[in-house]
């Protein structure tokens, strides 16, 4: 698809163009744009500007707001009784903070995972903290030689990111074969980000020392101020969200609540694009309930009409 042509308020046809050069002109009474958390911004920059901004007038907020989700391995912990944290044999756990903490803490919301470590890697990291905590010492020693078995994780986490204008997807100077120019992301963390993953990790010792159920060791980026997320790795969930933000308000966003452009009545967008916050869980459940209510809302108008 590389052009929407729009009268009178309503889109007409979409222009699309194969590899060879062709192009078809395709007339329908709804279009829906579904093609993923980047090229719906880029798509929909492009055929605005196209249309001479006929597409989407108020477009202050087109491409903007973009939002991933910041993946790391962010500490280990060390669960002296697994059990009570009811963790048993093998698990994944999904540990987050409740709305109370978040408001307290001042912070978004963060998804740490736990992933077991095997015995070597815990022993290990049992030596490392005897060493950084010779009070704790003489009890984990003692606690091994009564043949307690203690639990070594690697935490992972996946946090919120706070929307910000900043961040965004823009057209850059290069085209693609097709001769649409090719996206270029601006994306960077906030200090509420990087405040969000140190809370939430601080919190989880806090409450780790103070039940007596065990430690916690963050890794040494998220002890230097300010935090800053370490190069390598995996450094977010190619989870693309935001660009065309759902709002009230053709100010404050792109698609109002039923999915539509502000300005085409028969004009929608589907995706995770549209996510005008992103919390810290995977998008596509919501996506798909969002396009299963957008399939709904067609119906509707097609049935009325
Ligand atoms: C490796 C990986 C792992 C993931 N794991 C998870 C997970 O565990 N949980 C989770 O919730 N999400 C996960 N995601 C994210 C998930 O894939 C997306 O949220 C989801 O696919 C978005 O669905 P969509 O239909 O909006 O977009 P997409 O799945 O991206 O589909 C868009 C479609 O539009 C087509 N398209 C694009 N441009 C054009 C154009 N110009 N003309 C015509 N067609 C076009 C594309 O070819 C594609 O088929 C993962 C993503 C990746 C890459």
């Amino acid at each position: 698809m590389v052009a929407l042509e729009t009268l009178d308020g309503a889109v007409t046809s979409a222009t699309f163009k194969n590899y060879a050069g062709d192009s078809r002109q395709v007339r329908a009474r709804y279009f829906v744009m579904a093609c993923g958390g980047i090229e719906n911004s880029r798509l929909l920059l492009w055929c605005n500007q196209q249309a001479n901004g006929q597409l989407i007038p108020q477009d202050a907020t087109l491409g903007r707001y973009w939002m991933e989700h910041p993946h790391a391995t962010v500490g280990k912990a060390l669960m002296f009784e697994p059990a009570a944290l009811g963790l048993e044999d093998e698990y994944n756990v999904f540990l987050s903070p409740d709305a109370q903490a978040i408001a307290s803490r001042q912070i978004l919301n963060c998804g740490l995972r736990l992933h077991r470590m095997n015995t070597e890697a815990t022993q290990t990291l049992v030596d490392e903290l005897a060493e950084q905590a010779p009070t704790l010492a003489g009890r984990l020693h003692t606690w091994q030689a009564q043949g307690r078995v203690m639990h070594g994780a690697v935490l992972r986490a996946a946090w919120e990111q706070e929307p910000r204008y900043d961040n965004h997807i823009e057209l850059s100077d290069d085209v693609d074969s097709l001769g649409v120019p090719r996206s270029r992301l601006v994306w960077q963390q906030s200090d509420l980000d990087r405040h969000t993953i140190r809370e939430s990790m601080l919190m989880l010792g806090e409450y780790l020392r103070e039940n007596d159920l065990g430690r916690l060791q963050l890794a040494d980026w998220l002890a230097e101020t300010p935090v800053q997320l370490p190069s390598d790795g995996e450094l977010a969930g190619r989870h693309h969200m935001g660009g065309t933000r759902m709002s009230l308000d053709a100010e404050q966003g792109i698609v109002n609540p039923d999915c539509r452009l502000f300005a085409q009545d028969n004009v929608y967008v589907a995706g995770s694009s549209v996510f005008a916050s992103v919390g810290h869980a995977n998008p596509t459940l919501t996506l798909v309930q969002l396009a299963l209510r957008l399939c709904d809302h067609l119906d509707s108008r097609l049935t009325s009409a």
